[in-house]
């Protein structure tokens, strides 16, 4: 099976999307540019690409362990993960078990109010409209997903939460939120897609350090040294998901 990028399919702010000579395999590319507030805020960190790349590599794996299906299927290259084609539902699944970045403005509660139990939102994927807060009537409306299909990524990013808890919480980490996006494969199955890095989560430590994208929303800290963190922590405490010797051959 190939592993070469071929055409590139979508590029996206954090990552580009190719096809292979296989069809329905995908090559996702993560990149090292960063955007933040809608892409008001932009920058390149050498060396991003490869730690997005191989922190999301693990946790899809773990996942997968964990009886959550997504597009990954493996690693091909430091920036590369081949995937499963999928058609992205324009739904941005938001999990929360601790207040903090919109949420502490939309409700008026202090960053670090604790849920009493993780709740699940649900934005519009549309950077035109600044990714809106939707509610089950406006995605009915919308026709973005029918009520079986809502029931169902509810229930998948319960689970990814249950998941993700246990991951962090070995490596000393609190998950405070994080974003998920699914798509529908080419047989109709409902899969987790995107990415799961410290792009997509908050992830706190102990010492009140934030590991995760609002360094650099807020200017808290060096972004690479602070990814590298997270993924040492990682394959530190979870040495299983480890990713192989093809890391290091070359990206095409
Ligand atoms: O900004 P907000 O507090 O709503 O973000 C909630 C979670 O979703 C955060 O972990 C953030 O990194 C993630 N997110 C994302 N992509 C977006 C919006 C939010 O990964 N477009």
């Amino acid at each position: 099976m190939s592993i070469h990028a071929m055409k590139k399919l979508y590029e996206g702010k954090a990552k580009v999307v190719y096809s292979t000579d296989t069809p329905a395999v995908l090559i996702q590319r993560f990149k090292d540019s960063a955007t933040a507030f809608n892409a008001a805020k932009k920058a390149d960190f050498v060396g991003k690409g490869e730690l997005n790349n191989r922190i999301s590599s693990m946790v899809f794996r773990f996942l997968e362990k964990r009886g959550v299906s997504s597009h990954y299927l493996d690693t091909v290259n430091k920036r590369d993960m081949r995937i499963r084609q999928v058609t992205i539902i324009p739904l941005e699944v938001v999990t929360r078990n601790i207040v903090a970045g919109s949420l502490t403005q939309r409700l008026g509660l202090p960053e670090g109010t604790r849920l009493q139990s993780p709740i699940v939102e649900f934005y519009y994927k549309n950077d035109e409209l600044g990714d809106p807060l939707l509610t089950e009537d406006h995605i009915r409306i919308l026709k973005l997903a029918s009520s079986a299909e809502l029931a169902d990524l509810r229930r998948q990013a319960l689970l990814v939460n249950t998941a993700l808890k246990e991951l962090w919480s070995k490596c000393s980490l609190e998950l405070v939120d994080f974003k998920l996006e699914f798509g529908k494969a080419i047989d109709g199955q409902l899969l987790l897609a995107d990415e799961i890095s410290p792009d997509t989560q908050r992830l706190w430590a102990a010492d009140g350090r934030k590991l995760d994208k609002d360094v650099f929303r807020r200017d808290l800290g060096d972004l690479v040294e602070t990814y590298q963190e997270v993924h040492d922590r990682l394959v530190k405490e979870w040495p299983e998901l480890k990713l192989g010797e093809l890391l290091d051959a070359p990206t095409n």
